[in-house]
């Protein structure tokens, strides 16, 4: 899965949802989640982000990521 980080803050763009074939992005007031378990890991939505907020979750600090933007997106 990918991964929404706080770099998302208070980001004006959308760009990542309207190229998301999986419709899986959750938009809260400061910022947009990624329900890992609808995201299908096809990448397209990390180039468009202008704040490098969209990450995988192979990176280090992922995990807590996974668990922020599972809860989100749940709520929202
Ligand atoms: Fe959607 Fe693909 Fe980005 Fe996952 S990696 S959030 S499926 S655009």
């Amino acid at each position: 899965t990918y991964i929404v980080n706080d770099a998302c803050i208070s980001c004006k763009y959308t760009d990542c949802v309207e190229v998301c074939p999986v419709d899986c992005f959750y938009e809260g007031e400061n910022m947009l989640v990624i329900h890992p378990d609808e995201c299908i890991d096809c990448g397209v939505c990390e180039p468009e982000c202008p704040a490098d907020a969209i990450r995988p979750d192979t990176e280090p600090d992922a995990e807590k990521w996974v668990e922020f933007n599972r809860k989100y997106s749940e709520i929202w």
